[in-house]
This record gives structure tokens, C-alpha cells and sequence, in this order.
């Protein structure tokens, strides 16, 4: 067997396909002399006889050293610049009351952009100041339990919000401590960004003026929150996109982000106390991905704010971030097992007479519980992690059990061609956004989700059962 005319060009033909990436794996997953792939020193067919299949394990030492990769990576980058910097943990990306509490405790500060991940940061007893609210349309009752709560920023995305909440926060006889969120025109994605009006979206306040105006929306909401007695300007937030590996987006939009402050200051006399300059680090979901550490986009970044500020006549704001997938993805994996398995033979794209096959191994779940690949064409990667083969490597596409033929778990991989019923397949990097986006199409029960942590495993969030699908009948 070699290469398949069908894989992808990234793809490469592996030498040993028991061979664990370890920019792809959690720290704690390992491959035993056994065979058996362990996390954390818990082998994957324990975990599967005590909580089935499919199971979210998350890494929580890897979470947790990720965390902490970000605070002390950040602030030593910025130690002689801006003071420091607070980091936010994205809490959209993998969210459970335990999680919040482990954020809680590696001194992280958190993100929520709901009504309901803000009462679970809550139920978790995370402290309300260190809580920054998102979200382009809060409704009343968002913004008032926020309030209530002495949630610690609230980030405002229009221009009708800061009136809403103007009068809910002079309702409950308080001051709202506000950032604003501006689009920059930077947008940013894997290896690139472009710096041209990304305006067409719904995010955001606009920095250039819409026509005939004089003042751009940015600059109206900074003024009208400035001079409200019931607002309280903290200062801007920009988010410039999701899976990026380089800091030249981040530079590019903290450099227009401080000119705008610098000009806040000189023709309105407004100080900006504080600059988000978000989330989207990358991480690496397949061989292809080389994510960079996060002490090394520190760097390049507190480098170009200086560069900018040498320009300017002004203080560096207090910066903050706000990763997500990089501190929950890389540490959570999700564990399958396989049944039914067959070969089609297609078409060699090449043109060569002879077709080519491949191999389709569906698995336990699917898109109820990871639908990246269906929302964003998103890969993943895999290995057979109950035991090693010997058998060569063929091109395969695992697949999940829904009523889709799009249901796919992970498009491209080269698996060994005895890969079969009953055997246990790890997909890493699933720890964001696939418990927090799990559905129950076909009425499929959600996964369990285990903790690993000191050599032993726990369950955090319990797999579902009927009596979770008849809950909410009337
Ligand atoms: C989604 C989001 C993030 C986190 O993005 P990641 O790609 O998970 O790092 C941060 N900030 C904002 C405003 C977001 O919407």
C-alpha cells in the first residue's frame, strides 16, 4: 500500500500509525509498550468500560498548564509595557461549573457571552469582577443580571445597547462599567490577515464614519458613554477572527485600536484605561497546524504595541486577551468506538484507469457531538488507541452514526486497514466547542465528560439518558 490519490496534499503517509503528535495530544495522553493509549495514566479501555462511548476527556492538568502558559507567557512580555496583562478565559469554548472553578483557580479572569454561561461562571462561585459580559444583542434580562451581580466589564456591540443599558443600569441605581467593541478592519484566520474594511458583519462598532456623518459609530459610542452618569468608560475591545497562528492580525489591530485611542485623547480629552485585543490563537488540529507558544506571540506583539506607542503621546492602556480553543481545545479528546467499517472505490482524481479505494469507519457519535466538521468544514485528526497494528496504513474517513452523509468525525486519515468493530478511536483537540455546541440530533444522548487529573479520572458532566430526551415534554 502507499499514498492515496485521494488525501489531501497536507496529509502525509505515516511511517508508524501508532505514533501520538504531541502537538495534537494533551500532555497526559501516551501510547503504553501495551499498545493502549493512556491519558493521564488512565488507559482509554478503562475509560470506556467505566463512563462508554462517546466520551469528552478532558486533560484538566493540560488545561490548566495551558492557562497558566498564558498568564505568565503574557505577562512577561508585557512586564516593562502596559503593566501587565489580564487574561480571559473564552469560557464560550468548553464551559461546565468545574471548569470555571479550575479557571478560577489558575487566576484567569472569564469571558461569558450568555444570560446562561454567566449563571454557570456564577453557580461555580467565580468571583463577578473578574467576569467580562460579550454579546452583539443582550436582552434586558442579560444586562440586568449582570448589573445585579457586579459583573466586572460589560462589552458593548451598538450603539442602541448603550441606551438600553443607560436606563437599566440608572433603574438599578448603578454605574455600568463598559468596554466597547469596534471593528477594526482587521480580520485574521490561520496564517493571514487582511487589514481591508472586514465591515459586512455583525460584530461591532464601525471605525470609519458612514456617509455624510461626521463621526464614526466607534467614536459616537465612546462619547456617549463617556458622558453618561450611569457609564463607566473602561475602554475598547477588538476580536479580529479564530485559528490564528500569527501575532502580524493582533499587531495590526492594536495599532489602529491605539491610534483611535491616541485620538480620543487629543480631540476629546478622553483616557482609555483598557485594551482587549481578544481571542482566536490556533491550535494544531491536524499534522498541517503549527500552532506558536504563547510566550512567542507575547513577544511579537508587545513588540509592535511598542513600536506604536513610540508614535504616540500616550500611555499604553491595561491589555487583556481572550483565548479560548487555546487553553481548552489541545486538552480535550473524545474517545469512539467503532462499528461497521467498509471500503468504496472511487474515481482516481489523477485520471489513472484504475479506481482508488477508501476505507469508511463510522463510529459511535458524530455531528450531535462535534459539528465542526459539518458547520466549518473543520478536520481532525485520529489514532486507534486500544491497541497498535501492524497492518498498513489506508486512506480512511471516519464517520459518526447520524442520518447525514455529511456526518463526519474526521475526513481525512491514514488508519491501519485492520481497524475494525469494537476497536476505540481517540480524536484530539475536541476540548472547545464540541460539548458547548453538542446537540441531540436523532435524539442522541450527549457524551459524558471526564476530568483526568493526577493519575486518576472523574466524571464532571454525566451522559445523558431517555428520561434527559422526555425532560422538557409538556
Ligand atoms: C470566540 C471568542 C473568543 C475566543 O476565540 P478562540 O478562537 O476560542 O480563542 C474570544 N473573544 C471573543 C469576543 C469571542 O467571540
Amino acid at each position: 500500500m502507499t499514498e492515496s490519490p485521494l488525501a489531501p496534499s497536507w496529509l502525509s503517509y505515516p511511517s508508524d500509525t501508532s505514533y501520538l503528535n504531541p502537538v495534537m495530544y494533551s500532555n497526559g495522553t501516551t501510547r503504553q509498550v501495551s499498545g493502549e493509549v493512556t491519558i493521564g495514566t488512565v488507559p482509554v479501555s478503562e475509560l470506556a468500560a467505566t463512563y462508554g462511548t462517546p466520551l469528552l476527556v478532558v486533560d484538566e492538568d493540560d488545561f490548566r498548564a495551558r492557562a497558566r502558559g498564558f498568564v505568565e507567557g503574557f505577562n512577561r512580555a508585557f512586564d516593562s509595557l502596559c503593566g501587565g496583562v489580564d487574561v480571559y478565559y473564552a469560557s464560550k469554548s468548553l464551559l461546565t461549573v468545574q471548569v470555571a472553578r479550575w479557571v478560577a483557580e489558575e487566576g484567569l479572569n472569564m469571558d461569558v457571552a450568555s444570560g446562561g454561561e454567566l449563571a454557570i461562571a456564577l453557580r461555580a462561585g467565580f468571583d463577578p469582577a473578574k467576569i467580562g459580559l460579550h454579546g452583539n444583542n443582550k436582552s434586558d434580562q442579560e444586562l440586568t443580571r449582570a448589573l445585579q451581580t457586579g459583573v466586572g466589564r460589560i462589552v458593548v456591540d451598538s450603539l442602541s445597547e448603550i441606551y438600553r443599558l443607560a436606563a437599566l443600569a440608572e433603574s438599578a441605581g448603578v454605574s455600568a462599567p463598559v468596554m466597547l467593541r469596534l471593528t477594526t478592519g482587521v480580520h485574521a484566520s490561520t496564517h493571514s490577515y487582511i487589514a481591508t474594511a472586514h465591515e459586512d458583519q455583525k460584530f461591532g462598532l464601525s471605525m470609519i464614519p458612514a456617509p455624510g456623518e461626521e463621526r464614526s459609530a466607534a467614536e459616537q459610542a465612546v462619547l456617549a458613554v463617556a458622558e453618561h452618569p450611569h457609564l463607566r468608560y473602561l475602554g475598547l475591545h477588538s476580536h479580529i477572527g479564530s485559528q490564528i497562528f500569527e501575532a502580524d492580525g493582533f499587531t495590526a489591530a492594536a495599532d489602529r485600536m491605539l491610534n483611535f485611542i491616541a485620538a480620543l485623547q487629543t480631540q476629546h480629552g478622553i483616557t482609555t484605561a483598557e485594551l482587549d485585543l481578544g481571542g482566536g490563537y490556533g491550535i494544531a488540529y491536524t499534522e498541517a497546524d503549527r500552532p506558536r507558544a504563547p510566550e512567542d506571540i507575547a513577544d511579537s506583539l508587545a513588540e509592535g504595541i511598542r513600536a506604536t506607542l513610540q508614535s504616540l503621546t500616550i500611555d499604553c492602556p491595561r491589555i487583556s486577551i481572550e483565548p479560548g480553543r487555546a487553553i481548552s481545545g489541545p486538552a480535550g479528546s473524545t474517545l469512539y468506538r467503532v462499528g461497521t467499517t467498509k471500503t468504496v472505490w472511487v474515481d482516481d482524481p489523477t485520471g489513472a484507469d484504475q479506481p482508488v479505494p477508501r476505507r469508511y469507519v463510522a463510529v459511535d457519535g458524530g455531528m450531535s457531538d462535534n459539528p465542526r466538521p459539518v458547520l466549518y468544514d473543520a478536520d481532525y485528526s485520529a489514532t486507534l488507541a486500544s491497541r497498535v497494528s501492524q497492518a498498513d496504513p489506508v486512506l480512511t474517513r471516519i464517520v459518526g452514526k447520524h442520518c447525514e452523509s455529511g456526518d463526519i468525525v474526521v475526513r481525512d486519515t491514514y488508519q491501519p486497514e485492520d481497524l475494525d468493530d469494537q476497536d476505540l478511536v481517540l480524536v484530539p483537540a475536541t476540548g472547545a466547542y464540541c460539548h458547548v455546541m453538542s446537540s441531540n440530533y436523532n435524539a442522541l444522548l450527549r457524551p459524558a465528560v471526564v476530568a483526568i487529573s493526577g493519575g486518576s479520572a472523574r466524571l464532571i458532566i454525566r451522559r445523558e439518558t431517555d428520561q434527559d430526551l422526555f425532560a422538557r415534554e409538556v
